[in-house]
């Protein structure tokens, strides 16, 4: 593990050896790292930058391009609408091949019940308490708490935290956490699990894999990567201990990094 702030940057050097690569398998997180943060986790509102980026990208002969969220995958359909890419949405719980074809995971409906009354106990709970957020992914629920003050946050998210575990836990679902954020998602996947199964389901022989990340649960999706002998990146340099190999400061860097990559690309992959 580094620490955010020795990384070195994503430069020239990257660049090149990743536009030398045979085949490039691209893996992006969106928010924060494609994209700004929106104003709340469910507002949809599509960047046509970032899709005409992703259209080029998805156009690149030898490229494959998979975009991996937290958000749910009908939002990421929205935010991303561009053919031939794999869209997996909520950590890899909802997947879209670059096909089309898309797999919910119907093993976990006998945990919807469970969610619903955790969710009904965190409505009484958030009731009336500015600064935080329910969000509802059907197969995930969070609390966004990115307006609250930090206090506040870590008292809500302990009460949230308790009440869950009162209301009953099945053993499909487990916590992430954070100062400002918890969700209750099931343990079956994370952002690593997703991308090793993007990489062998949908497979693009010899392909380097690159993954683009800023946040903790990106993590699972570097090491990974970096299992598969490739290339991690987090935007926005902090302190906290990351798997990334490489650091860029923002989603503008990274949309800038990845235009002059499709350049690259271009003249050493011609027709
Ligand atoms: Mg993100």
């Amino acid at each position: 593990m580094h620490r955010q702030a020795e990384l070195p940057a994503a430069g020239a050097e990257l660049l090149e050896r990743a536009a030398a690569a045979g085949a490039l398998y691209l893996f992006l997180d969106y928010d924060g790292t494609l994209a700004e943060f929106s104003p709340t986790p469910d507002t949809v509102i599509p960047d046509p930058g970032v899709i005409r980026l992703v259209e080029t990208l998805a156009g690149l002969p030898g490229v494959r391009v998979a975009v991996i969220t937290g958000r749910r995958l009908e939002h990421i359909l929205k935010l991303v609408p561009v053919q031939g890419v794999a869209l997996a949405g909520t950590y890899g719980l909802e997947i879209r091949s670059p096909e089309g074809v898309i797999s919910e995971p119907a093993h976990l409906e006998p945990v919807l019940g469970s969610l619903q009354s955790i969710k009904n106990a965190w409505l009484r709970l958030l009731a009336g308490k500015p600064g935080f957020y329910l969000e509802d992914k059907t197969w995930t629920l969070a609390i966004h708490a990115r307006d609250a003050g930090g206090e506040d946050a870590r008292r809500v998210i302990h009460r949230a935290r308790a009440l869950a575990l009162e209301v009953g836990l099945p053993k499909e679902l487990h916590f992430l956490g954070g100062d400002r954020f918890f969700e209750v998602s099931p343990t079956s996947t994370d952002k690593g699990a997703a991308v090793a199964r993007i990489y062998s389901e949908f497979p693009l022989a010899g392909a380097l894999p690159i993954y683009f990340g800023d946040d903790d649960k990106d993590e699972a999706g570097f090491a990974e990567v970096n299992q598969l002998g490739g290339i991690s990146i987090v935007v926005r340099p902090r302190t906290r201990q990351t798997h990334a190999g490489y650091a860029l400061g923002s989603p503008a860097a990274v949309r800038s990094w990845l235009d002059r990559l499709a350049r690259a690309w271009r003249l050493n992959h011609p027709g």
